[in-house]
């Protein structure tokens, strides 16, 4: 497979943009080699700028459920602009998503919309540290809330795929008030509640992690958090940008039957534009400027063309039998490449909800960090690229969830099984 106008694609990005990339994971460090240089896409098929094609399994990182320009999203954005870009004035598209999302997602009564996922965390926080008072707040180990301070310790996702959980440049008082937990270690927790208990604003966390490779609760981990929070007077935060709207119309809250105080919203909820959000009950989420004292600003906030594509994307997800469709999906994806690994003999950890799905080079279950990290990265990246060279694009790190979409049938599915069967008889040939 001729890539050679990636490779001159991304030197000449190396020159002006630092490490030729505007979000970390995309330069591949995880698992070496050249960036692939995205020309356009369809469905589940990403065009490269060589005209090569792969089975996309990575979907923009989780917005693209409905498919790649998804025929009902393009129009809607294609209407909305025609209309203008950016008002910077309240339109009645923003009443008409947020009256969607309170209608899916259990928890939410009212919804303020911002321009990303590390916003709607940022904000978050800001809400739950000014209704109750107190500044500290628990995270877990391996969960990602964003590239913003206050939750640049121990995260997953890139920060975790290039060795850095923690960055250069976060002040130590921006992250003072930051206790981290394992995850799945509830008995942690409660350590951490007697401890600090009156001074916790919020336990923030992913309820399905996908920031760490595909993680997920033990039974009566996220049951337990809602207990100490309530029984501490803390906010429960289901960080939800991934899993909402996701794993099920209603997210991990409805599928799990726990009830956050705040959510936080994104990916999906954009369409595949810039969208965040922060939704729950109205006394909460009433504590929001204007009415409330918890500023909240954002010039592009509620933005037109992203309101749009999140209504046409949304409004897709609420067909009939539409989840069936992507539970199905992620099963089949996940059983056939078990029963790939299974074939060659290779160690692995697989797990799906819905179309999330995620597995692990490693012989031990995946509960946590520290387990994550024993997986077998090498192995990861030989398989990564020899799924590349056969027409697959996987996330670029073994630290990542993948994601099907509407738009992957079964043949797609299939031609990756058979993909997996070849590279992996390739990889154990060449040892
Ligand atoms: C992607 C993600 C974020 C950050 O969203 P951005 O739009 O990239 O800022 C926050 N939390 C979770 C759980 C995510 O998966």
């Amino acid at each position: 497979m001729n890539r050679g106008r990636s490779v001159d694609a991304f030197e000449r990005a190396k020159r002006v943009i630092p490490g030729g990339v505007n979000s970390t994971v995309r330069a591949f460090k995880g698992v070496g080699g050249t960036p692939v240089f995205v020309a356009h896409a369809s469905g589940c098929t990403l065009v490269d700028v060589d005209a090569n094609a792969y089975v996309d399994y990575v979907m923009s990182w989780g917005p693209l459920i409905v498919g790649h320009a998804h025929p009902a999203v393009v129009e809607a954005v294609r209407d909305a602009a025609t209309r203008g870009t950016s008002y910077g004035a309240p339109t009645e598209v923003e009443s008409a998503l947020a009256e969607l999302v309170v209608a899916m997602v259990p928890s939410a009564e009212k919804v303020r919309f911002c321009s990303s996922g590390g916003e709607a965390t940022t904000f978050a926080l800001r809400l739950a540290r000014g209704i109750t008072g107190r500044s500290g707040v628990v995270k877990f180990a391996g969960c990602y809330h964003g590239s913003v301070d206050p939750f640049l310790v121990s995260a997953g996702s890139s920060a975790l795929t290039i060795g850095l959980p923690d960055s250069a440049g976060v002040p130590a008082n921006a992250t003072a008030d930051t206790l981290v937990a394992p995850y799945n270690d509830l008995a942690a927790v409660r350590a951490l509640f007697e401890a600090r208990g009156r001074d916790l604003a919020a336990v923030i966390v992913e309820p399905y992690v996908g920031n760490m490779g595909l993680v997920l609760p033990r039974p009566g981990f996220l049951a337990g958090l809602r207990a100490l929070c309530s029984e501490f007077a803390a906010l429960l935060i289901f960080d939800e940008v991934m899993t909402g709207f996701r794993v099920a119309p209603g997210g991990a809250q409805e599928r799990e039957g726990i009830r956050p105080d705040i959510t936080t919203l994104g990916k999906i909820l954009g369409g595949g534009l810039p969208v965040g959000a922060v939704a729950g009950p109205a006394a909460l989420l009433d504590h929001f400027t204007p009415d409330g004292d918890v500023f909240q600003a954002g010039t592009l906030s509620g933005n037109p063309l992203a309101m749009a594509a999140g209504l046409a994307t949304l409004t897709e997800l609420r067909r009939p039998g539409v989840y069936e469709r992507l539970e199905t999906a992620g099963s089949r994806f996940t059983q056939g490449l078990d029963a790939v690994f299974g074939a060659h003999g290779v160690a692995h950890q697989s797990t799906f909800r819905g179309s999330m799905v995620g597995f692990f080079f490693a012989d031990e279950p995946v509960t946590d960090l520290v387990s994550a990290k024993r997986a077998d990265t090498r192995l990861y990246a030989r398989f990564f690229h020899a799924m590349l060279d056969r027409g697959v694009y996987l996330a670029p790190s073994q630290f990542e969830a993948g994601f099907l979409s509407l738009a992957h049938d079964d043949a797609a599915i299939d031609r990756t099984i058979a993909a997996a069967d070849e590279a992996l008889a390739a990889i154990t040939a060449a040892v």
